[in-house]
């Protein structure tokens, strides 16, 4: 079941390596398929070993429903944010700059367009929680305010999508503006604040950006 699904989620991991969101099996993917069924991303596997087969089919229970692997250790946390967010794509990455930012600030601004446009609104840093449980999840939840990111303290981000293209956009372009924020905190910038006007209407020409 689900095979062009697993390999978009296969095809999103590899992504997210190749951008250096992740290194060796960092990370998961993950994708509704259903209800209350969740494609996710297996447990430490490197990346470029995967093919599509090794993406777990699971429930809301985190029990296997098709598929030979161990899936992601953050499994409980992940189908935590599918029941309580209106999301059917997320992605957990180790993303330094945008990590790094967690310590910088409690919240990333709108301040680029690339924040405006792939996020959507601010990204707020979550505190510290252990991973490989469901208090990530809940604290990912919390801290989402409206974002399609949130930054885990000590940890990395999560973005989320209504597909996996979005959550990968949100992924990206959240570490481009993360370096840019960092590299202008480091030369001793102030960031301004926008107009919230300005900022809408940023938002609405996104909506038909693409082909
Ligand atoms: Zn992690």
């Amino acid at each position: 079941m689900f095979e062009r699904e697993k390999k978009q989620v296969l095809d999103t991991a590899l992504e997210i390596k190749r951008c250096g969101l992740v290194s060796l099996s960092g990370g998961n993917v993950s994708l509704r398929a259903g209800d209350g069924q969740y494609l996710v991303t297996p447990s430490g596997m490197i990346y470029e070993e995967m093919v599509p087969d090794d993406v777990c089919l699971i429930d809301d229970d985190c029990r296997v429903i098709e598929g030979e692997r161990k899936p992601s250790s953050d499994a409980s946390a992940l189908v935590y944010m599918f029941q309580h967010l209106p999301v059917n794509a997320i992605i957990h990455t180790h993303q330094p700059w945008a990590t790094a930012c967690g310590f910088l600030t409690d919240e990333l601004p709108d301040f680029l367009v690339t924040i405006m446009d792939a996020c959507k609104n601010p990204v707020k840093v979550a505190p510290f929680t252990p991973s490989s449980a469901i208090g990530m999840g809940e604290l990912a939840v919390e801290y989402t305010d409206d974002s399609l990111a949130v930054i885990l303290k000590h940890h990395g981000v999560v973005t989320y999508g209504k597909d996996l293209e979005e959550a990968l956009f949100a992924a990206v372009y959240l570490e481009e503006s993360a370096k840019t924020f960092a590299i202008a905190k480091a030369m001793g910038a102030e960031i301004p604040a926008l107009d919230p006007e300005l900022i809408a209407k940023e938002k609405a020409g996104w909506e038909t950006y693409g082909q």
